[in-house]
């Protein structure tokens, strides 16, 4: 896609840009574009400041002296999700007069960064909402960091002695911990630690529920799942704590279905059975006080609203309300209590809290200059490319692009056999695409839905790599693994129309390390993005929603290694509306090298023997050799990714 000219340009407007990239699809009133072409972050959406990103950015760099890939966290959004999540339950209980109350907590797996963990702990302080863990490692970290003990603190995972433990570690301090068994043997081991420790537990059980959850993540449920007791081992489970003597520890029914449940109907129905297993247990005589119904409240990451991969058809509103009234009919029909509704959204807590921004430094592209005239016909190969120009028109597309197909095919084999100079291969390479560009022009005044597919993918010959200053691996981790979606817009520059339909590639040394796949309107994704021509000036890229799972689950791939964060807080009474209350530096050289047992003094001792022997050889002078040496250990500070 090249700009036809300034009239075009001219009408272009910020309008066009939300279009484009969907911007109030997916924003979901926190992201925006500014009348001057700048992305904006509304973090309390219509109750607060909205800040312009790329600002952020230049005081990161010009105060903290932090360069891109840079992850910019809004902690104001934590608490805004916080309060959404916790004030749609409210309502939800208030219309339904329902008789529990919502007791929410954040799993920690979902985003474990402290400041993450402890901004939303601080924001559901009102609401008594609690931190979910599944690993020993999440189990530390959370007893330690929770202290509202009228909160949860729910154990899933597989457990060890030492997990129980830890768990019961709580109970003694007055928490609300509660662990939930995913095997018999963990009951047994429960009620034996308890009774050695000399404390109450409090147990629940997974159930391994017949609604089975869609897309990426459906196998976490169903007959089939990994996790969760059958129904006659959550029986059995209820008969251990009796003859333990502590039928009083039954707490809980919980189920999870999987992440990013794109429809609604899956929730309702498993909501309902799940619902049928508390209130029959209720009605055996277990004083169950909970039901937990997971995670899986989605993020409309393509802002389509349709119930596939990258969306959902419900709103958090909708989600809440079909809980809470399920789990009350159930419980009329059965005459049982309203239990205490426990949920476990993480994606849709932290997802919207970050932004990776990105620096395009370089382009990898076929783009001729359709306007320059060809290169003169001083090659027969070339002098063909004219005739084919010459006879080009709107009748002849297909047969001109075999056409121009065969010179190349020709001038190739041509080369093969030495016959070619290179001053002529590029001429006629040059000259290939400016036709081939014509052709593509041509081609867009034909109905889509007729044209071959061969002059239909000339589009994608003709896409720009933009070659960015990031790890996929470390950053992107779920767009690699299986192409999860995230928007991706320029932070500036949106009041130009974007001229260049590109990819992005990162500087691991892998094919995979790119992103090709971008949200589209109709459903499905297209494989490349309309972004600015660089024109050598700084271009930065923001990748949206990624606070959910990428922040952790990258990897060192390439030894790129962490990258550096700001976490930016509202403040009225600074003139910017805001101010970066941290920053962390992403990880030197020397940190990643040691996780593959380099060490720093090792390193620089090895390349000391080896100066020292250049040295002896006089293939070095002392005074270069130690300068050298030093500018190897100076290096090692720095980061990992690359730096101007
Ligand atoms: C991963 C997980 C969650 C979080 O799921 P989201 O889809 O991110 O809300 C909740 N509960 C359990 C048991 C999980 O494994």
């Amino acid at each position: 896609m090249t700009t036809n000219g300034s009239t075009e340009q001219e009408t272009w407007t910020v309008d066009d840009t939300r279009d484009l990239y969907m911007i109030d699809r997916w924003g979901g009133g926190y992201f925006d574009v500014s009348a001057d072409g700048k992305m904006t972050v509304a973090p309390l959406q219509g109750r607060g400041r909205k800040v312009v990103i790329s600002e952020v950015l230049e005081q990161a760099k010009q105060e903290e002296g932090l360069t891109t890939p840079l992850v910019i966290r809004f902690q104001d959004i934590l608490h805004h999700r916080v309060r959404t999540l916790n004030e749609a339950f409210i309502k939800a209980i208030a219309e339904n007069k329902y008789r529990g109350a919502y007791r929410g907590v954040f799993p920690i797996k979902v985003n474990q960064l402290r400041e993450v963990v402890d901004e939303i702990l601080e924001a559901g302080r009102p609401f008594h909402y609690g931190i979910e863990v599944g690993s020993k490692a999440e189990m530390f970290a959370g007893l330690a960091v929770h202290s509202d003990n009228e909160s949860l603190i729910v154990c899933n995972g597989y457990k060890d002695d030492t997990f129980i433990r830890t768990a019961l570690i709580g109970r003694k301090l007055g928490k609300k911990v509660i662990l939930i068994a995913e095997k018999l043997s963990e009951v047994r081991a429960i009620v034996r630690i308890a009774k050695e420790m000399g404390v109450d537990p409090e147990i629940g059980v997974r159930v391994r529920l017949v609604t089975k959850g869609a897309g990426k993540w459906a196998e976490s449920s169903g007959e089939k799942a990994k996790f969760g007791l059958s129904t006659s081992e959550i029986l059995e489970a209820g008969e251990i704590l009796r003859q333990a003597g502590m039928p009083q520890a039954f707490k809980l029914v919980h189920f999870h279905v999987g992440s990013q449940v794109p429809d609604i109907l899956i929730i309702k129905r498993a909501v309902r059975e799940a619902a049928r297993y508390y209130a029959k247990l209720r009605r055996l005589g277990h004083p169950i006080e909970y039901i937990d119904v997971g995670g899986g409240l989605a993020i409309d990451y393509d802002g389509s609203r349709t119930p596939t991969d990258a969306s959902m058809n419900y709103s958090v509103e909708e989600y809440a309300r079909d809980i809470v009234s399920n789990i009350a009919d159930v419980c009329e029909e059965e005459r049982v209590p309203h239990p205490n509704i426990v949920s476990e959204s993480g994606r849709a807590i932290v997802a919207q809290h970050c932004v990776l921004v990105v620096e395009a430094f370089g382009a990898i592209e076929n783009t001729a200059q359709p306007a320059l005239p060809l290169a003169a016909p001083s090659h027969k190969l070339i002098a063909n490319l004219h005739e084919i120009s010459e006879k080009l028109n709107d009748t002849n597309l297909l047969e001109s692009w075999h056409d121009l197909l065969e010179v190349r095919e020709e001038a190739q084999k041509t080369f093969e056999l030495g016959f070619l100079e290179l001053d002529v291969k590029a001429a006629i390479e040059t000259t290939f695409w400016q036709v081939a560009q014509r052709i593509r022009e041509l081609s867009k005044s034909h109905d889509p839905a007729e044209l071959p597919d061969e002059l239909a993918a000339l589009d994608a010959k003709f896409g720009t790599q933009q070659i960015c200053n990031f790890s996929v691996f470390q950053s992107l981790l779920d767009h690699w693994a299986f192409g999860a979606l995230f928007p991706v817009v320029p932070l500036h520059r949106l009041e130009e129309k974007p001229s260049v339909l590109s990819t992005l590639v990162d500087i691991t040394c892998d094919s995979d390390g790119k992103v090709g796949k971008f949200i589209d309107r109709n459903e499905a994704s297209r494989d490349m993005l309309p972004l600015h021509s660089r024109d050598g000036k700084p271009y930065h890229i923001g990748v949206f929603l990624t606070g959910a799972y990428q922040d952790i689950m990258g990897d060192i791939h390439n030894l790129f290694g962490r990258v550096n964060e700001v976490h930016v807080f509202l403040d009225e009474d600074e003139d910017c509306g805001y101010y970066l209350e941290e920053t962390i530096e992403g990880n030197s050289i020397a940190d990643v090298l040691r996780l593959t047992q380099y060490h720093t003094h090792d390193l620089a001792q090895r390349v000391k023997t080896q100066v020292d022997a250049a040295i002896k050889q006089d293939r070095l002078k002392p005074t270069e050799g130690m300068r050298l040496l030093n500018e190897f250990e100076r290096g090692l500070k720095d980061q990992t990714y690359l730096k101007w």
